[in-house]
């Protein structure tokens, strides 16, 4: 039988060069890396080995290994905290476990038990405490990793797979402003669609969206808001899932995300989101998740009726819209100038604090112990 991930079998070998964190103003995402790596590897025979973490390090790979041919890579994206007690905390991990895993499994790659990995993040982020920064709006970001590792040109199922994790620290994605996106409504390219590959994080699902985001800066904007169908349909941003906020004539008022219909990535944040607004905005809120065109947003745009709009992910926590270009029609949003948006800001806030563990919300914030 193939062992299961067992975390009271790792194995920590620390670095003899230990590094300096960086200090808070130099930290740039993604490209500084703590001192060491966790690593696991899966072989269909044996299952999982014994976890290790070791200093950071190269990997060497067979040129024929199937990760470099046909894809076998998903990951996932998560922050440690530091609360004002100096403890280390996620926000939601168990998320991200459940996410990586349904991703894994529609890559033909290994499952594991996500509580587990935890365990053996906790034990990484003790480890590399001193790489989580101090401050609000700064955190390590965290990459969990997984590869297919066996190697041959068939197009079949890895009997060889890499789980690993690697951290980066990062300070606030927009500085100590909310500065406000612009975003160019993509029909031209498609992200994803019905039944296909969406949901998931994989590795492959990003690179077909470099190319449509490198026009759309060309045009002023920095990211796409990727559209499906002939109807228009708003699915979400590049990397993040998108709100908008509409006053009705009536005076009520409604906040409205697209779906989770399999085209869409299922975002903690969005989740997040939506819960909290549920609970928190006053009673003449509704929230609802369902189908929105880019046809009703320059609608209700040209009522009067689009008051707020802004994209969540784990990167920016909101991040404010404040402009759409469709067919070179600029949908303007309603948004403090350099600010944000009203929703935008609370929802912001409430989150933040239970990532800080400012304060407590059901079980989302994990103490590292
Ligand atoms: C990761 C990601 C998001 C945001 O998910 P979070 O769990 O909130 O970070 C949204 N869309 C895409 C395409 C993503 O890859």
């Amino acid at each position: 039988m193939s062992a299961p991930l067992d975390a009271s079998k790792l194995k920590i070998t620390k670095t003899e060069t230990p590094k300096d964190p960086l200090p808070n103003d130099k930290l740039v995402f993604g490209q500084s890396f703590t001192d060491h790596i966790l690593e696991v590897d899966w072989t269909k025979e044996e299952g999982w080995a014994a976890p290790t973490i070791k200093p950071y390090h190269n990997f060497s790979m067979d040129p024929a290994t199937c990760v470099l041919h046909y894809s076998f890579e998903l990951f996932e994206g998560l922050k440690a905290y530091r609360d004002s007690n100096g403890k280390i905390r996620t926000f939601r991990p168990d998320k991200n476990m459940e996410r990586m895993n349904r991703t894994a499994k529609r890559a033909a790659l290994p499952t594991f038990d996500g509580n587990e990995f935890l365990k053996l993040l906790d034990q990484f982020l003790l480890l590399e405490e001193k790489f989580v920064p101090q401050g609000k709006g700064y955190s390590l970001y965290l990459r969990p990793t997984l590869i297919g590792s066996s190697i041959g040109l068939g197009v079949s199922t890895p009997t060889k797979a890499k789980l690993y994790l690697i951290a980066s620290p990062v300070g606030p994605y927009f500085g100590s402003d909310f500065k406000p996106v612009s975003l160019e409504a993509t029909d031209y390219a498609v992200r994803a669609w019905p039944k296909g590959v969406g949901s998931y994080k994989l590795g492959a699902n990003y690179v077909s969206c470099i190319e449509p985001q490198a026009e759309a800066a060309k045009r002023g904007h920095s990211q796409n808001l990727w559209l499906f169908g002939e109807s228009g349909e708003i699915t979400e941003v590049g990397a993040m899932n998108v709100f908008f906020a509409f006053e009705n004539d009536d005076g009520t008022k409604e906040l409205v995300t697209p779906p989770l219909d399999g085209m869409i990535l299922p975002g903690v944040t969005r989740d997040s989101t939506i819960q909290l607004c549920v609970e928190k905005l006053p009673s003449d809120w509704k929230v609802n998740e369902r189908k929105l065109t880019i046809y009703e947003v320059m609608e209700r745009s040209a009522k009067g009726q689009l008051i707020e709009a802004f994209g969540t992910g784990t990167a920016a926590i909101v991040a404010p819209i404040d402009n759409i270009e469709f067919k070179g029609k600029q949908i303007e949003v309603p948004c403090k100038a350099g600010s944000s948006g009203e929703i935008a800001k609370q929802v912001n806030d409430w989150i933040q604090k239970i990532q800080y563990g400012d304060e407590e919300f059901k079980d989302w914030s994990r103490v590292a112990a």
